[in-house]
């Protein structure tokens, strides 16, 4: 069995990524400092798998205590790397927390995948890389704008290092994977989003706002121009966005000469949904009233975006399949799972 290296194991894509990786065949180590997720998320994924997975508590950003992980797994072929912090809100007020964090783990991983000859990296990119796009949908081919925030600069720069390091490195090839909004869980509800810090997102909000750990949530900016004035995303099952990276890894794996060149990929429905629509999707489908008013637009935030996907389901053969209802289902099963656990 292929020994993947996940960094960010125990958080949120990460931990359902490990679940469809091990249902696919493959052998799994996590690296996870802990700072934003817990490990009890590997119960989740023994209950779910069978598998007992090995955590290694390390930060990335310290070099020498990932030398030994590496020492220790010399068979690893491939590394997904989600490990880093993701809060568009949060990197505004604290930017060199987010640069250094980012960009040192990065920069540390992949000089160190030279070291050990670890051929193949996958890198979790967002869609905040195109900041306010001029044309919607974003393809891949779709320029690049400013950033937003601090956070859509270190996944701009990201990339960056990453191609340029695809281009000169022999025998090496990357995917960078542009999520757009990923939300809901496992349909198990045994693992779900449960980061320690306070949730930003907005699915976790709503789901948060229902079981009444807020009161009330606020819709941040009602005059966007979009079709009811609320910003517009393209919500994406977590569940969808696991099996990308592992249709991702086998194209990688299954490539007879390495391209010197990073392959980029939309993940998102191609659909975009208003914030609106998705607390309409959610009370719906749920059949729960949510405790919502109007306020302030978010610093950082982009009015619309929503992706063209079909590059991930010509190359990739990824079909996402679930929708905005089975996402609100899904992580509203997880909340109530959550709260009585934590
Ligand atoms: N949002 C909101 N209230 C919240 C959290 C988020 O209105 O409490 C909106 C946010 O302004 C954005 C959308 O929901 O328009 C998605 O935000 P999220 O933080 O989930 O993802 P982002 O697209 O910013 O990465």
């Amino acid at each position: 069995m292929p020994k993947i290296l996940v960094t960010g194991g125990c958080g949120y894509i990460g931990s359902h990524t490990i679940v469809d990786l091990i249902e696919t065949g493959f052998e799994v180590i996590s690296l996870d400092n802990l700072i934003n997720s817990d490990e009890s998320v590997l119960d989740g994924i023994f209950q779910i798998t069978g598998k007992k997975i090995l955590n290694f508590a390390v930060d990335l950003a310290d070099r020498e205590m990932l030398i030994p992980v590496f020492e220790q797994n010399s068979d690893i072929v491939g590394i997904i790397h989600f490990a880093a912090l993701k809060s568009v809100n949060e990197s505004v007020h604290r930017p060199l927390q987010y640069y250094s964090n980012n960009i040192t783990g990065l920069i540390n991983l992949l000089d160190l995948s030279e070291r050990y000859s670890i051929k193949n990296f996958i890198f979790s990119s967002s869609c905040s890389v195109y900041g306010d796009s001029d044309e919607l949908p974003v393809t891949e081919l779709t320029p690049l704008k400013e950033a937003q925030c601090p956070y859509a600069y270190t996944k701009q720069a990201g990339e960056r290092i990453i191609q340029d390091v695809t281009r000169v490195r022999d025998n090496f090839s990357s995917i960078l994977l542009r999520y757009f909004n990923p939300a809901g869980a496992h349909h198990s509800a045994l693992i779900g989003e449960s980061s320690r810090n306070i949730a930003s997102n907005l699915v976790p909000v709503i789901t948060e706002t229902a079981i009444g750990k807020r009161q009330s949530m606020t819709i941040f900016g009602s005059d966007y121009e979009t079709r009811d004035g609320t910003c517009v995303r393209d919500y994406i099952h977590v569940m969808d966005i696991a099996r990308a990276h592992t249709l991702a890894l086998r194209y990688l794996l299954d490539q007879t000469e390495k391209q010197n060149e990073s392959v980029v990929f939309n993940l998102g429905t191609g659909e975009g949904i208003t914030v609106k629509e998705a607390i309409d999707a959610f009370e719906q489908v749920n059949g729960i009233k949510l405790n919502y008013t109007y306020g302030q637009r978010r610093e950082g935030d982009v009015v619309a975006v929503y992706a063209n996907n079909k590059k991930a389901q010509e190359i990739l053969n990824w079909i996402p399949s679930r929708d905005i209802n089975e996402i609100m289902r899904s992580a509203w099963e997880w909340e109530k799972v959550r709260s009585t656990i934590h």
